[in-house]
């Protein structure tokens, strides 16, 4: 089965390449790509191909995708898997791209069991085995020079690696060599830090929207931890170096020798 799955692998690969003009247009501007060895720009371009060929990727509300655009958000999207595998997108299938912010409006449950009726204005969403859903102006504000610690798909690709264990709860399933007790002091001390700094009104360094839930600080730090990895380095070493040995990544690395 293996054998035949590496094949399909393969043929994929070399069918379906990403052509190589496309393919430097667009991750020559991605600033989050700075520093990336050429092998890992290689192995990133053969996981974006094979995203692109193995899931929609497509736009509604009239916004219709170029190839580059497919190819900017699959580029994205593949970054925080470089060095963990394409089978850990495996439950998912479509990535949903609106032109601009998007409204959504449902009923949600309570503590107390009350249910709400919630309209909110959104930039990007995840479900567990459903779509990955982004806003097209976010993703290319991001691209470019965006604010930082800010990235749309890497915040929403982060909650569907937090949900491979089942719901979003800040906690990804860990590899076998990370002892969950050090995950989860280290996340949830600075969880509380973060939250008690604000809760006193005090400066943070960091987008206060990852003190709503354990769950989105994992998503934000994710944000942070590819887009301005200083910020964690410098302030959240802790948190940094779990997402390191998490990701198997050295941002604040690439970007000091870049
Ligand atoms: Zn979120």
């Amino acid at each position: 089965m293996r054998f035949f799955k590496r094949a399909y692998i393969r043929y994929v690969l070399h069918r379906y390449a990403i052509k190589h003009e496309i393919w430097e247009a667009v991750t020559s501007k991605l600033v989050l790509l700075v520093g990336l060895t050429a092998v890992e720009k290689a192995h990133l371009r053969e996981l974006s191909t094979l995203l692109l060929h193995g899931k929609r990727i497509f736009g509604v509300q009239g916004l219709l995708l170029t190839e580059e655009m497919r190819v900017l958000v699959a580029a994205t999207a593949c970054l925080p898997i470089l060095h963990l595998g394409i089978s850990l997108f495996a439950e998912w299938t479509d990535i949903v791209v609106y032109p601009s912010v998007f409204r959504v409006s449902r009923d949600e449950t309570d503590a107390a069991g009350v249910v709400h009726h919630e309209e909110r204005v959104l930039s990007g969403e995840s479900w567990g085995r459903g779509p990955v859903i982004v806003a097209w102006d976010e993703v290319e504000r991001d691209s470019v020079q965006g604010l930082p610690g800010h990235n749309v798909i890497i915040h929403e690709i982060a909650h569907k690696l937090d949900m491979l264990n089942g719901t979003a709860n800040g906690m990804p399933p860990l590899h076998v060599t990370m002892p969950i007790p050090e995950w989860s002091t280290t996340l949830s001390a600075a969880y509380e830090e973060l939250n008690r700094r604000l809760n006193h009104h005090h400066p943070t360094c960091v987008n206060p929207y990852a003190a709503t839930s354990p769950a989105e600080f994992f998503a934000v730090f994710s944000e942070y931890f590819f887009c301005a990895p200083d910020i964690l380095h410098g302030h959240f070493h802790g948190v940094y170096r779990q997402l390191c040995l998490y990701y198997r990544q050295d941002p604040f690395l690439r970007l000091s020798a870049a």
